[in-house]
């Protein structure tokens, strides 16, 4: 037997499968997906692959053949399905195979799980107490305090009772190998979940939701294996909806994955799942040490859990019964890798629940323009959800426009109406949010006289005023104090453009002196939990207002508040990206949908510049249905997706001659392979940010409605690539329908 193995080299020239001898002790141990050591090169180093495949044939002379050498220590093989998960991924998305493999090996190095270690007198008690007495006779006190304290109490944990006495290991070992004591281990596995009892909610299920778990049941119970997208307003109560789901997955023996964006991962949303599953759910987060993420992958595989959550990476839960991918919030970004293979969570769970007879069920308020469409293909099925599920009425929107503002001498970041609406809830007593579409002073220090920008020198970014008068590149963290002087005019105008957070927040405490106030960015979330206990702080009512970037739209469910103010709402326009409408949309929508969720309805005030932008009327009207089809429109117009794929071909260098030689060699390529000119090629153009840590940096798009051909011209590059040396010195990576243009 033959095996064929992908080493751990990433690197374009290796990428292919080596086949190697299996020897005869190792045969029967090895299955796809098993990380081995083999001999590599002319110098036989060894190095780590994984099993991709077996054959009885060999591919050449099997005299020039070289052995496995083992199985590598300390490793998590994958799971076979896995290893084909991921050569679907290489395909679809571009990259190594190893990039693929290590991309669904959920943790990479085995971590020893934490011993609990008992130690257990064996001796009798007069036994003991002989050889206690022999101790002490023989001044050997160490022993002595151990077999006191044992006989006092004959079975003590390890850690406890060697600190306490501070006795060495040896003294332990000792003892240990006169047979006078015993150790007993036991694995624990740690359980990141804090236990906490909840009673279950008795209410009836809306007839919309009812519908919804009606109709996956009947299709569930037929072995009907389909994607569904849950298209529900905020508050309609998609949680309950997919945790009926998944009990009906549990109930027939099957497991179900549960993806939720990182930022709504929080514990209020984890407790709701585990109050309705207990210890069958498990959770995964980038906050966990590798220790812990190595339990939770023990407990899948042990079959403690059938139910894991977790962002993105959660996907590939090594679970051999998989039958329910939930995607909660499907439309955010996050769900899209930004490292080869820049793979699609959505588009990647629908392949995956292929393989393994899985469903697929997508939620959201604002679902992306991808899974609407598909619903309207007929490809997914849609379940609509458009009433609140509990109390809470949908909100009452009003838009500022913050030109009239400044023209009426308001010369404020918050508006009259916002003012007065402030000054009314905080003497009610009821909660506001101030949502801010931006991080930190994002705002960029330009001349007010002659236009001129602060640029970062090496990234081609404007830099940001921080606290403190230094300016920053929030791309490569280049720093230099504030400048007062226009380099270009001599003007003394120089100024921060817009507000970051910290400035609103100094500002609503100078208007509100009384109020109690919360600021949410990334300054203040860097400590570990610190994003959860500012949350946990509002919801508990310690503060009258919080002040946040995206960070506080998301997760938690705030009762008490009846206010949102979204100040310059239309920041996100300007982004040079085809999704720039979209993204806006779904923040103004998903910001709006914070107001009153409780009791008393809710307002919500948009500040604007630009009030007439259809993405900004229709989030006021929370019209997601009109949005989609004034967006869709565009799309179309343009040829983007989902009306039509994107291919990405994303080029760093440190010779910008070098990259520009081979962006124009590279579309000639592609012109070549396109031969009935199907696609549309555009550029190589310099991105937006055309230099970062002094990389250059250059773009070329490739558009069509064939995504097969796009593939295909991917591979032919790849190949390109990899034969010709021109390539060398520099990183060419692929991205399908990327989320942001680069
Ligand atoms: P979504 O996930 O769509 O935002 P949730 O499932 O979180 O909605 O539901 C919003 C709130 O309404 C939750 O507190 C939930 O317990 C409650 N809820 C859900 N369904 C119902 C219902 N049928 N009747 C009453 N309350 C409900
Ligand atoms: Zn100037
Ligand atoms: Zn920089």
């Amino acid at each position: 037997m033959y095996a064929d193995i992908i080493v751990d080299i990433t690197h374009e020239k290796l990428d292919k499968v080596f086949q190697y001898v299996i020897p005869p002790e190792l045969e029967g141990t090895l299955r796809v997906g098993t990380e081995v050591i083999v001999p590599f090169g002319r110098g036989n180093k060894e190095i780590h692959g994984y099993v991709t495949g077996f054959s009885e044939k060999p591919g050449y002379d099997p005299e020039k053949m070289k052995p496995i050498l083992g199985v590598a220590k300390d490793s998590v093989a994958i799971e076979a399905k896995l290893v084909a998960l991921a050569a679907w991924m290489k395909e679809h998305y571009g990259g190594t195979m190893i990039q693929a493999l290590k991309t669904v090996i959920p943790i990479k190095k085995q971590e020893k799980a934490k011993e609990k270690k008992r130690v257990c007198l064996l001796l009798g008690e007069e036994e003991g107490k002989r050889q206690l007495d022999r101790f002490l006779h023989k001044n050997q006190k160490a022993r002595a305090r151990l077999l006191a304290a044992l006989l006092d109490q004959p079975e003590q944990d390890y850690d406890f009772l060697t600190k306490k006495l501070n006795v060495t290991r040896t003294v332990v070992r000792a003892l240990e190998e006169q047979g006078m004591i015993a150790l007993k281990s036991e694995k624990v596995f740690r359980n990141p979940i804090r236990q906490k009892e909840k009673a279950r909610q008795l209410w009836e299920f809306t007839a919309q939701q009812q519908h919804a778990i009606h109709v996956f049941r009947e299709d569930y119970s037929r072995g009907l294996r389909k994607t569904y997208l849950i298209y529900g307003i905020t508050g309609s109560g998609k949680t309950e909806v997919y945790m009926e789901m998944i009990a009906e997955v549990l109930e027939s023996g099957g497991q179900a994955i549960v993806l939720i964006p990182e930022i709504a991962l929080t514990y209020q949303t984890v407790m709701r799942f585990y109050g309705r599953f207990g210890g069958r759910v498990s959770i995964l987060n980038s906050r966990m040490s590798p220790g812990e993420r190595y339990d939770q992958m023990e407990r899948v595989k042990s079959g403690e859990v059938d139910v894991m959550i977790g962002p993105r990476s959660a996907l590939f839960t090594p679970f051999s019964r998989l039958r329910l991918i939930v995607i909660d919030e499907e439309h955010e970004s996050a769900y899209k890798s930004e490292q080869t293979p820049r793979y699609h969570a959505r588009e990647t769970a629908i392949e995956r629940a292929k393989r393994e007879g899985a469903s697929v069920v997508l939620g959201s308020a604002t679902p992306s323009l991808e899974a609407f469409y598909a619903c309207e293909c007929g490809r997914f099925q849609l379940l609509k959800l458009n009433t609140r599920a509990g109390e809470g009425e949908l909100p009452e929107v009003y838009v500022e426009d913050m030109r009239k503002e400044l023209k009426e001498g308001n010369r404020s970041i918050i508006s009259d109406r916002l003012e007065k609406l402030i000054e009314h809830r905080l003497a009610g007593g009821e909660q506001i949010m101030l949502f801010l579409n931006r991080r930190g002073y994002a705002g960029f220090v330009s001349c007010r006289s002659c236009g001129y920008v602060v640029k970062c020198p090496h990234c081609d970014v404007s830099l940001s005023a921080h606290k403190g008068g230094r300016m920053v590149c929030h791309y490569c963290g280049h720093e230099e104090p504030q400048v007062t002087v226009c380099p270009s005019c001599g003007s003394q105008y120089m100024g921060g453009f817009r507000a970051g957070t910290q400035q609103i927040e100094e500002l609503v405490k100078q208007k509100f002196p009384g109020a109690r106030v919360l600021r949410m960015d990334m300054d203040t979330t860097r400590t570990k939990d610190g994003h959860e206990k500012i949350l946990e702080a509002f919801a508990s009512e310690e503060a009258d207002i919080l002040i946040g970037t995206q960070m506080i739209v998301k997760g938690h469910d705030f009762p008490n508040v009846t206010l949102v103010g979204i100040l310059a709402a239309d920041m996100s326009l300007y982004s040079n990206d085809y999704r720039a409408a979209e993204r806006t949309f779904q923040l103004l929508t998903q910001a709006a949908g914070r107001a009153g969720r409780g009791k008393g309805r809710g307002e919500v005030v948009i500040q604007t510049y630009s009030p007439e932008h259809y993405s900004i009327e229709m989030a006021a009207a929370q019209d997601y249905e009109g949005f989609y089809a004034a967006e869709m429109e565009y799309r179309g117009l343009m040829g983007y997706p989902p009306v039509e794929q994107l291919l990405a071909v994303l080029m760093t260098g440190p010779d910008e001659k070098m990259l520009e030689t081979a962006a124009k060699y590279l579309k000639e390529f592609a012109v070549r392979v396109d031969k009935k000119g199907v696609l549309q090629k555009i550029g190589p153009a310099s991105p937006y940010v055309a230099k970062v840590s002094d990389m250059y940096r250059r773009a070329l798009y490739l558009k069509g409605s064939d995504g097969r051909l796009l593939i295909e011209v991917k591979n032919r590059m790849e190949q390109y690539i990899e034969m010709n040396k021109g390539f060398q010195e520099m990183r060419i990576q692929f991205d399908f329908n990327p989320m942001n243009v680069f």
